[in-house]
């Protein structure tokens, strides 16, 4: 057999390798782009002590990265240790399971001396400012320097000594992108320290990204530090979550169903202060969100997990997000738990982004109006798309009979058979009524459950259902599970099933449909411990065939006490496909979309 090229054809020495080449093959591990770097050095100064922390990058980092701090500085003859491999200043090695810094492998700043030109100036308090540099693995002598206090840490020429990583990286812009995700990344985890990035790219200074150091209580920094990294919109359509379990501690915000996205890209976890991509603590975020999100949308979230040290192990892979907890159950169920009740106490909020996006739809658009007068002018959306007048059943109601300060107002007409428009103390409140009903019958049905299993109705005459005799077979086998749910079955020869009683709340409904819908949720899961997994999504399958259907007309009376249990209801700001079940305008809104404000 022929020896490729990578086969060795005689047998080699065994050879030690030299500092230089083991650095490199380290800093292969710590350091894959400009973004790893970036990271380490802001988790050195963050780990200093630093309260402000600039980072000043060229051309995607590829030929600058500086960071400068105001941390507690490394004195000139501790210089030399810091650049070198496996000395560090934040654990003694005695116990390598109590760790309360960022770094304690001593590895980075002699990857980064190994892989670029680094330089290092400091200014310890009580000692003279010195700086060392270290060259593709060489390390010159510490040499005086002039800096009044803190640290600049220069790294340039990323991975001129190694080519072929040189060759392996992205466009200068994709590498800035991905180091500007990583200093934001690290902002969200440190509220209280001020971060700012600049593009010196061809001897400009473009601030790409400011924030302050934020002030107050942990909730509130944290809070005002979101909005400015994530966005306002995302604050004010989320919830605080706090919540503890087995010595580990929840905080963070998460968003409203309604602020859903069509991509987990607002997900942020962190791990004591450490931004992680934990596939477990994703599956648990999905899993806080399973009932109030149909499949496809993602939840956004901001959630921060903190323990002793001891609890959890980061030391898995120095580039790597990924962490092991000593009880990974306990920290799956906070995490559900603590957002799920998060999202409760929100109870019956849709998001306000829903609200703007109806005033959106609903303004004429004047611009139009005065630029194109070739033209001519168009109907204003919401006229064009409904021609026909309110309803013959959209009828006034006397003085609405609800309380004056009851969030959802007073039913005063239903339009179109299908929404409720109720007047609230300072607005007005349009209701999908399907979609509200549906979630009240769907948090009936769950809260039935979770008590002695939900209350069924006996068919005077039972019903029978055709189905293929596998799918049959398949539902009797379920039928102790689906009687608690209020379906009782019975098998009614090959292939026919004898629908004995249906969940009460339903009323009259379909027992053919409900039973298909059943199917298709079930479908793939055999076993009856399977079926407890998806109770709640058969629930709210079953909670479909109840609803009040867009079409029925509905009395005053019934429409008021649509309100009051919405009002009274968990979640009942969305449906159960996360569609919100009713929009609010303001007064204000309204004004102003008549140009009285
Ligand atoms: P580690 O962070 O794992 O200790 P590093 O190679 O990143 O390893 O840093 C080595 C040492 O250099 C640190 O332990 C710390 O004492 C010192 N050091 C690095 N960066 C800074 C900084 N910005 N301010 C103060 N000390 C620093
Ligand atoms: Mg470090």
């Amino acid at each position: 057999m022929a020896l490729t090229d990578h086969q060795i054809s005689e047998n080699s020495p065994i050879r030690a390798l030299d500092e230089a080449a083991i650095n490199r093959i380290a800093a292969g591990e710590v350091v894959e782009r400009p973004a790893s770097a970036v990271k380490e050095l802001i988790e050195n100064a963050i780990d200093a002590g630093a309260t402000r922390i600039t980072v000043d990058v060229a051309d995607g980092g590829k030929t600058l990265i500086r960071i400068t701090d105001d941390g507690r500085g490394i004195a000139p003859d501790q210089l030399a240790l810091a650049v070198s491999r496996h000395a560090t200043s934040k654990i003694d090695g005695s116990d390598l399971l109590n760790i309360h810094t960022f770094g304690f492998r001593g590895e980075a700043l002699a990857s980064l001396g190994a892989v670029g030109r680094l330089k290092i100036t400091s200014h310890a308090p009580g000692e003279d400012a010195a700086e060392i540099t270290v060259t593709g693995g060489r390390t010159d002598p510490v040499r005086p320097a002039a800096l009044s206090a803190g640290t600049v840490v220069e790294l340039s020429d990323l991975f001129h000594a190694t080519p072929a990583r040189l060759k392996f990286l992205k466009s200068d812009r994709a590498e800035q992108q991905a180091l500007s995700e990583t200093v934001k990344r690290l902002a969200m985890a440190e509220p209280y320290i001020g971060f700012v990035l600049r593009d010196l790219s061809g001897g400009g200074e473009r601030v790409i990204f400011r924030c302050e150091p934020e002030m107050g209580e942990p909730q509130t920094a944290l809070k005002s530090r979101l909005t400015r990294v994530m966005g306002a919109e995302f604050t004010e359509n989320s919830l605080a979550v706090e919540a503890e379990k087995e010595g580990y501690h929840l905080t963070g915000f998460a968003g409203l169903p309604t602020y859903s996205r069509g991509a987990a890209v607002a997900q942020f976890l962190f791990v004591n202060g450490r931004p992680v991509k934990d596939r477990m603590l994703m599956g648990a975020l999905r899993g806080a969100y399973a009932d109030v999100l149909p499949s496809g949308r993602h939840p956004a979230a901001a959630l921060y997990v903190d323990c002793d040290p001891r609890l959890v192990d980061v030391n898995v892979h120095p580039a790597k997000t990924e962490v092991r907890f000593r009880t990974p159950g306990a920290v799956r169920s906070l995490i559900v738990n603590g957002v799920r009740d998060a999202i409760h106490s929100g109870a019956t909020r849709t998001s306000s982004t829903v609200a703007d996006d109806t005033l959106k739809a609903m303004e004429p658009a004047p611009r139009v109006y005065q630029m194109d007068r070739t033209r001519s002018a168009p109907i204003p959306r919401s006229f064009a798309e409904a021609p026909q007048p309110f309803a013959p059943s959209a009828r006034a109601e006397p003085e609405p009979e609800a309380p004056a300060d009851a969030p959802l107002g007073a039913a005063r007409a239903q339009v179109h058979g299908t929404y409720i428009i109720a007047q609230t103390e300072d607005g007005v409140v349009i209701v999908d009524q399907h979609a509200a009903h549906e979630r009240l019958i769907y948090e009936d049905l769950k809260a039935q459950m979770a008590e002695n299993g939900v209350a069924a109705q006996a068919l005077l005459i039972p019903e029978i259902v055709e189905l293929p005799e596998d799918q049959a077979q398949t539902l009797l086998n379920l039928a102790d599970v689906l009687s608690r749910l209020g379906l009782t079955l019975e098998a009614f020869g090959p292939g026919a099933i004898a629908v004995q009683e249906t969940p009460a709340v339903l009323g009259p409904i379909n027992a053919g449909a409900l039973l298909k819908d059943v199917l298709d949720e079930l479908d793939g899961y055999g076993g009856s411990d399977l079926v407890q997994e998806k109770i709640e999504a058969v629930l709210s399958r079953v909670a479909c065939h109840g609803s009040i259907r867009a079409g029925r007309q509905m009395r005053a009376d019934e429409m008021n006490a649509l309100l009051r249990q919405m009002e009274a209801t968990p979640l009942s700001g969305q449906c159960n496909h996360g569609r919100p079940t009713y929009v609010e305008l303001k007064l204000s809104d309204i004004e102003r979309l008549f140009g009285r404000s």
